[in-house]
């Protein structure tokens, strides 16, 4: 066992040297501290030097891989340089002491091993610089690693930038403190270096920001925690703890396209539901069609009407969101828009199993920076029957066949029961030309990647 060969190894400068007695009691006490509390750790490095303008109390472990020891050295050592280059120039005019202290914490994290060092100086002024300097590397191999080795493989930076902003306005709006937006957006924005101290333990990904990083110096360090539940597809499944969903979830079946090559395609879209009547009624008719439809639903109606919504899904139609609320996006502040969206996915979740990932946003009123911050992907319309406007089945029928086109998006909203008429009626004429299909049958038939940052009016 590497943890029973343990040695401690102490350097002392010749200045500290001199400082005799006091400083030896100090470091016999430092040592057994650190014994105790580092069982992995094989060799600590102390250092202190007590002058009469600074004093300077280094602690460090010596990592047994060169690379990261390297790099911690490396980065003590300019510390050290630049501090004591500080302490001589100020020696003549000024009574102050300096002071440089550094600290460190080793931790295990899964395979990896995490090395916090925290370096306080005092060089005058109202308050000691604080650094906190992480190093996370590969225990077998001493391969240095960052937040990126912990994303799945299919999550991106953005998906968990998004999720950092969203809950440091969280924490912010608990806390009832005052923020700024533009700031938190930055220093959550998706750069490794935004994710330079992180831990995963069981309430889910705790991220610590340094002072300046998402406000001013006053708000001090700020440790969030995204809760586990919302990591799933973003973090590694092997560091997350989440139990399976003990409760089934409803399936939706997914047709074989093949059928459909050769035809022209409609997406027939329906907005502001789930309803009892005029959802239902539509749901009994498309096999009628072999028509499958799209639902960009209402976050704060799929509680009620959610058994409307699992036949829905069960049947093979796609299932997106409309926010929860029905708000316009353009009046809320960034955390309110956030709230809307992922408050309707955890609701669609709770009932499906699944996060939808297209958004209509209300009224069509979406711009690039709404599409950032939901973090999915943009569908809106080019053929808009007007049918709140009519209730009529006859003349919505008339406008979707007239102005029908391979790849056209139909708004529709299946809350009116002329609405769904009107639909089946038009579906009716044009089966013979056209298939009518969801909107991600529709872009795997066409073979089309999506872009996050666009809205999507037809295909
Ligand atoms: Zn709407």
């Amino acid at each position: 066992m590497k943890s029973s060969k343990r040695s401690k190894k102490i350097k002392l400068t010749k200045k500290a040297k001199i400082f005799g007695s006091i400083i030896i009691i100090g470091i016999v006490l430092c040592s057994l501290t650190f014994i105790h509390s580092n069982k992995n750790l094989e060799v600590e490095v102390h250092e202190i030097e007590e002058e009469k303008n600074y004093t300077l109390k280094i602690d460090y472990p010596e990592i047994e891989n060169k690379n990261i020891n390297d790099k911690v050295t490396k980065h003590i050592q300019q510390h050290k340089d630049e501090f004591l280059k500080m302490a001589e120039k100020l020696d003549q005019v000024t009574e102050t002491k300096l002071d440089l202290s550094i600290t460190y914490t080793l931790e295990d994290l899964f395979n990896y091993k995490a090395l916090h060092l925290t370096i306080y100086s005092f060089t005058g002024g109202a308050h000691y610089n604080k650094e906190i300097k992480s190093y996370y590397f590969n225990k077998e191999n001493g391969e240095e690693v960052n937040i990126t080795n912990f994303l799945e493989q299919n999550a991106s930076l953005e998906d968990l930038s998004n999720l950092a902003y969203y809950y440091t306005l969280d924490y912010y709006k608990q806390a009832n403190k005052e923020y700024d937006e533009e700031w938190i957006k930055e220093g959550t924005s998706a750069k490794i270096e935004n994710f330079s101290h992180f831990d995963i333990t069981e309430d889910g990904l705790k991220l610590l920001f340094p002072h300046y990083q998402v406000g001013p110096y006053s708000d001090g360090e700020i440790e969030i925690t995204i809760p586990e539940e919302k990591l799933k597809g973003i973090i590694k499944k092997e560091y997350l703890s989440i139990e399976e969903e003990p409760i089934t979830f409803p399936n939706s079946p997914k047709r074989d396209l093949s059928e459909f090559q050769n035809k022209k395609l409609l997406a027939f879209t329906f907005d502001d539901g789930p309803s009892n009547g005029p959802t239902n009624k539509l749901l009994d008719n498309l096999d009628k069609y072999n028509a499958r439809v799209t639902f960009f639903v209402l976050g704060s109606r799929v509680n009620t009407y959610n058994n409307t919504l699992k036949r829905a899904y069960e049947m093979g139609n796609l299932i997106g969101s409309h926010t929860y609320s029905h708000l316009n996006l353009f009046k809320l502040g960034d955390y309110d828009i956030m709230k809307e969206i992922n408050s309707t996915n955890d609701a669609i979740e709770n009932i499906l199993g699944i996060r939808p990932d297209k958004l209509r946003a209300p009224y069509g009123n979406t711009n690039e920076h709404i599409r950032n911050l939901s973090n999915m992907y943009s569908i809106l319309w080019d053929i808009d029957t007007e049918d709140w406007r009519y209730k009529d089945a006859e003349k919505i029928k008339e406008n979707i066949v007239s102005h029908a086109h391979d790849g056209a998006i139909i708004l529709l909203h299946d809350i009116y029961e002329t609405s769904v008429e009107g639909a089946l009626l038009a579906m009716e004429e044009l089966q013979n030309e056209y298939a009518f299909v969801t909107i991600d049958e529709m872009i795997e038939l066409k073979g089309i990647t999506l872009d996050k940052t666009k809205s999507y009016f037809n295909f």
